[in-house]
């Protein structure tokens, strides 16, 4: 299937997804607040609109792919929101990792005006984004889910039903918190290894030929050198920011107080991500916990 669809949010994620989407021969309509993202995606192709308003006006399916739940609520119910001009029958996929509860709302919303909304968000990182690997965790209706499925393909190689809306932000939340937990694990670990006199890469490869190892050790290893192609080697620039980290962990926390679980590791790996926000490290990797733990060694 081969159409016209909108794309809101063009950044480290939703770059990679949407020149997958014209790759496969969509036409895409898209709308960033970024100048600079609505620029590299419109020499690749796509056509601009002004406002989340013009592009829901022009399409009748759209992805968005935004930073936090703020940022998507203002993309669907603000003055120039998508809900202002949805079309009846519009399939509405969000791709950001928000609240479920949000999620949900938007749901509601989409219903009232006759469209369908999907939660989808993504698991893999920017070079899954790029190399159209993606995972997304679907939460709707089986109708929708089929639907959205069509289109989600064109970005990954699994999209999973969940359940009902806000299921697919409830299996991202439970990832991330695993993530984020063993992150800190494997920076702790490498940084006391190299402290004990090993070479970083053959502390890795023990690793990874043993029972530590784990996706941040073997994918994404936080020590600079270790990996090519991964933001530890490149000053943690892209790939996912230590700040969208900490929201993920908030996210997990949220949802573990109301459901009275206790998540003791998820908890301080929030404390830590944050306390790496307030020093500087927000719009670093979140594998720079790595570089944030060294620098408390003592010197
Ligand atoms: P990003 O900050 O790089 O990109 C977000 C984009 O949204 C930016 O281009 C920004 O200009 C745009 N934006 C913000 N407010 C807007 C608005 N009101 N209207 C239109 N555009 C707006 O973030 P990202 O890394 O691409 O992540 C996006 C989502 O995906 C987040 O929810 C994140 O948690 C999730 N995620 C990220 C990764 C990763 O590795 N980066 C992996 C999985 C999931």
């Amino acid at each position: 299937l081969a159409a016209r669809m909108g794309f809101i949010g063009l950044g480290n994620m939703g770059g990679h997804m949407a020149r997958n989407l014209i790759k496969k021969g969509h036409q895409l309509v898209v709308y960033d607040v970024s100048a600079d993202n609505v620029k590299a995606i419109k020499e690749a192709g796509a056509e601009v609109a002004g406002s989340p308003a013009e592009v829901a006006s022009r399409v009748t399916s759209l992805v968005s792919m935004l930073p936090e739940s703020s940022h998507v609520q203002q993309v669907y119910t603000g003055p120039k929101g998508i809900f202002s001009a949805v079309q009846k029958g519009s399939l509405l996929m969000d791709c950001s990792t928000i609240d479920p509860y949000v999620s949900r709302t938007m749901a509601t919303i989409a219903k009232q005006h006759g469209a369908e909304f999907v939660d989808a968000p993504v698991s893999g990182g920017v070079n899954a984004a790029r190399d159209a690997v993606l995972t997304f965790m679907v939460g709707g209706p089986d109708s929708a889910y089929n639907a959205a499925s069509l289109y989600l393909s064109c970005m990954g190689k699994n999209v999973v039903h969940c359940g009902p809306v806000g299921n697919g932000q409830a299996a991202k939340i439970c990832n991330n918190m695993l993530l984020g937990i063993s992150m800190i694990g494997t920076s702790e670990t490498m940084n006391l290894g190299i402290k004990l006199g090993l070479d970083p890469k053959l502390l890795a490869k023990i690793l990874n030929m043993s029972s530590g190892r784990c996706w941040s050790s073997e994918v994404y290893n936080p020590c600079p050198g270790v990996l090519e192609g991964v933001p530890s080697s490149n000053d943690y620039k892209g790939g996912f920011g230590t700040a969208l980290m900490t929201k993920d962990l908030g996210l997990a926390q949220n949802a573990a107080t109301a459901a009275k679980s206790p998540t003791p590791l998820g908890s301080l790996a929030h404390q830590i991500y944050r306390t790496m926000t307030n020093h500087g490290f927000g719009g670093k990797d979140f594998s720079s916990a790595f570089k944030f733990l060294q620098d408390q060694n003592e010197q």
